[in-house]
């Protein structure tokens, strides 16, 4: 069984194809934290001002 990923900012799961995209709506103690490239791309965004290319389109 494939370990738990999950975003340390929103919390999000990621799933069985590396999308970040399950909602558990809580912080799982026993998950992998890690950061979704959505909060990655706004993190990025506020460090440099600007928006980065569209990195979460998918
Ligand atoms: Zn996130």
């Amino acid at each position: 069984m494939a370990e738990l990923r999950q975003c340390a900012w929103c919390w999000l799961v990621m799933d069985g194809t590396g999308t970040y995209r399950l909602q558990p709506g809580r912080k799982i103690r026993s998950a992998t934290h890690g950061i979704c490239p959505a909060c990655k791309a706004a993190m990025l965004a506020e460090i440099d001002g600007t928006s980065p290319p569209a990195l979460v389109a998918a």
